[in-house]
């Protein structure tokens, strides 16, 4: 199945979008190999890059999503963090990547800015969401795929069981460490519980939104190969 959001480990040729935090990151993603997804991302945990890095990467790289950037209340300058954000959606729409979204307590500035650059906005991934219900449908409004991942399941959005598959949505496991064909497996099985959606329902989803995720740009696309 296509993981739409996870992180390095020992294996990087999996069908996955492999996200980045930092540009510290981004020289891994050049040895990513097909159905692997490389995506260039930056959280103000560490500083912010200028933006023209961004856009020379990813003329460089053509095959490159976006892939997490984003708002955290937990690390400074938030009005910087926007703007960086606003920069970057800027330049996904214009060339035709897709933004996989970070946010951590900062869901209605999210939301005020995806609205405010209506309708030249990327195509959005809202990765790891577990906000409200509301909050879900306003985004979708905007054409926002959303991300389950596993926190979902101890947040209250779990509440919302077979409703959550009637919005735009993608699996993920947010991958970092530990056993990955593990981790995805218990994600689908956790999933399709929730949602009462059968496991080939899900696997079939994921990868019609790998194909929304890189529509403007993949030549290679995945095989749709899943662990065993
Ligand atoms: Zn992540």
């Amino acid at each position: 199945m296509f993981d739409a959001h996870r992180h390095y480990g020992s294996s990087m040729s999996e069908n996955a979008l492999y996200a980045t935090s930092s540009r510290y990151e981004w020289e891994l993603l050049s040895s990513l190999t097909p159905p692997a997804l490389g995506g260039i991302g930056a959280l103000a945990d560490n500083p912010l890059p200028e933006i023209e890095a961004f856009e020379q990467i990813l003329k460089t790289f053509p095959d490159f999503q976006i892939a997490e950037v984003g708002l955290d209340r937990r690390f400074p300058e938030i009005e910087q963090q926007e703007a960086f954000l606003k920069d970057t959606l800027a330049l996904a729409y214009e060339l035709g990547r897709s933004v996989s979204l970070h946010c951590v307590k900062e869901d209605g500035r999210m939301l005020s800015l995806l609205r405010s650059l209506q309708p030249n906005l990327p195509v959005l991934l809202w990765h790891g969401y577990t906000g409200s219900w509301e909050t879900a449908q306003e985004a979708t409004k905007l054409g926002v795929i959303l991300g389950y991942g596993s926190r979902l399941f101890g947040s209250k959005l779990a509440r919302e069981g077979k409703r959550l598959v009637t919005l735009p949505y993608a699996l993920e496991t947010d991958f970092q460490m530990g056993d990955y064909s593990q981790i995805l497996w218990t994600q689908i099985e956790n999933f399709s519980k929730l949602s009462g959606c059968t496991h080939d329902e899900l696997i079939r989803n994921n990868d019609e939104i790998r194909t929304i995720l890189t529509h403007n740009t993949s030549t290679r696309r995945g095989t749709g190969r899943t662990p065993s």
